[in-house]
């Protein structure tokens, strides 16, 4: 058995001065015994990985739902992406990859069905008690939703997961910066969505590497493979531009973090929080990255393909939340349980966002009959 020493010992010789060590966190809400062998960061990562909201972003849409096909992405395989490259930027700056793993693998356990589109309907929802955004939600689900330990409600995560959480949720307010390993996944987030969602968008036809080739980003990836492999046939040709994407992207992003990190020399990972953000692309990559954004949300995002999606997720969650609001004893026990404190509302969008994509069709079809 590793007594935990050991993991002090460890981290103080792996780990940079301005990573989150372990030893250093603020701990749990509801204090618990210390683990004999897995430190507080390492237990975090496990109990997202067994929480229920977990396993359930197999079927969620990350951007394409799941009847058009089985190639692309889901909300968990996106998830994975954003874990190991998270995991990858975290080990090269000696920062703290059980607290990266933790959050990266929490980041989007609040997406509710139906990805951005079902976001959107749950927020039209609420729109008098408070809105919908599944960043907030992720927050509720490792507080208040999950219900696996008789010890505590939710997760009891420690504090430091909770807040690069929560920094995820109040983005762009003023306030402290979150904790490198917290910018970390944020630029992993971005680094990998850039890169699969143009992926996904060419396998499923939506766009042509013609048009990709326009996108400096692409064109700039695509002659460095190019120069690299003369002849490559079209599929060879997209698979290796996108791990060049994603390679060249990470790359960028160790360089122009270490040089921050260089200048300012933070002595602490507290230090970190007065700061501005260190983690991000040169200034260079991050223009390239507007320009891909900006043709992904026209030629992808606003696709009639995924449109159409969007149509169909509004009217099926929509059509459940005026079921349960006109019959609220139609909802499972446990939801019902917790309206009188929650508010009715709230607690039927809990439920509404735990479903996975099928599950709300199938659940839509018995309680509204309807067709999504
Ligand atoms: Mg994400």
């Amino acid at each position: 058995m590793l007594p935990l020493e050991t993991i002090a010992q460890r981290e103080a010789l792996l780990l940079a001065p301005y990573a989150m060590h372990t030893a250093a966190s603020a701990g749990r809400r509801y204090p618990e015994p210390v683990h004999p062998y897995r430190g507080a960061f390492q237990r975090d990562r496990d109990r997202i990985v067994h929480s229920s909201a977990f396993r359930r972003l197999s079927h969620k849409t990350q951007v394409f739902t799941g009847d058009l096909g089985d190639y692309h992405r889901t909300r968990l395989t996106h998830t994975l992406e954003v874990a190991s490259i998270a995991r990858t930027l975290g080990r090269a700056l000696r920062l703290n990859e059980d607290l990266i793993e933790a959050l990266a693998l929490a980041h989007d356990i609040g997406h509710p069905p139906f990805g951005h589109a079902g976001e959107d309907t749950l927020h039209e929802c609420l729109h008098d008690a408070g809105g919908f955004s599944h960043n907030r939600q992720a927050l509720r689900i490792c507080e208040l939703l999950e219900t696996r330990y008789p010890e505590f409600p939710g997760l009891n995560l420690s504090v430091e997961v909770l807040s690069g959480q929560q920094s995820r949720a109040e983005k762009g307010s003023a306030g402290a910066s979150p904790l490198l390993e917290a910018q970390v996944v944020d630029a992993a987030d971005s680094v990998a969505y850039d890169a699969h969602d143009a992926d996904d968008a060419l396998q499923l036809g939506l766009v042509t590497l013609e048009e990709l080739i326009e996108v400096p980003l692409w064109r700039s990836a695509a002659d460095r493979i190019r120069r690299r492999f003369a002849d490559l046939e079209t599929e060879a040709l997209r698979r290796a531009v996108v791990h060049e994407l994603i390679d060249s992207q990470v790359s960028d992003l160790l360089t122009a973090t270490s040089a921050r990190l260089n200048k300012e020399v933070p002595a602490t990972a507290e230090a970190v929080r007065a700061l501005p953000t260190l983690v991000a692309p040169s200034p260079s990559l991050a223009a390239q990255k507007i320009e891909l954004e900006r043709f992904l949300y026209a030629k992808v995002y606003r696709h009639p393909m995924v449109l159409a999606t969007r149509t169909r997720a509004q009217l099926c969650l929509r059509e459940m939340f005026e079921r349960f609001m006109a019959q609220p004893a139609l909802l499972p026990e446990n939801f019902a349980a917790r309206a009188a404190s929650a508010g009715l509302p709230r607690t039927i969008v809990d439920y509404l966002a735990g479903m996975t994509d099928r599950f709300a069709l199938k659940e839509h079809r018995r309680l509204c009959g309807g067709d999504a």
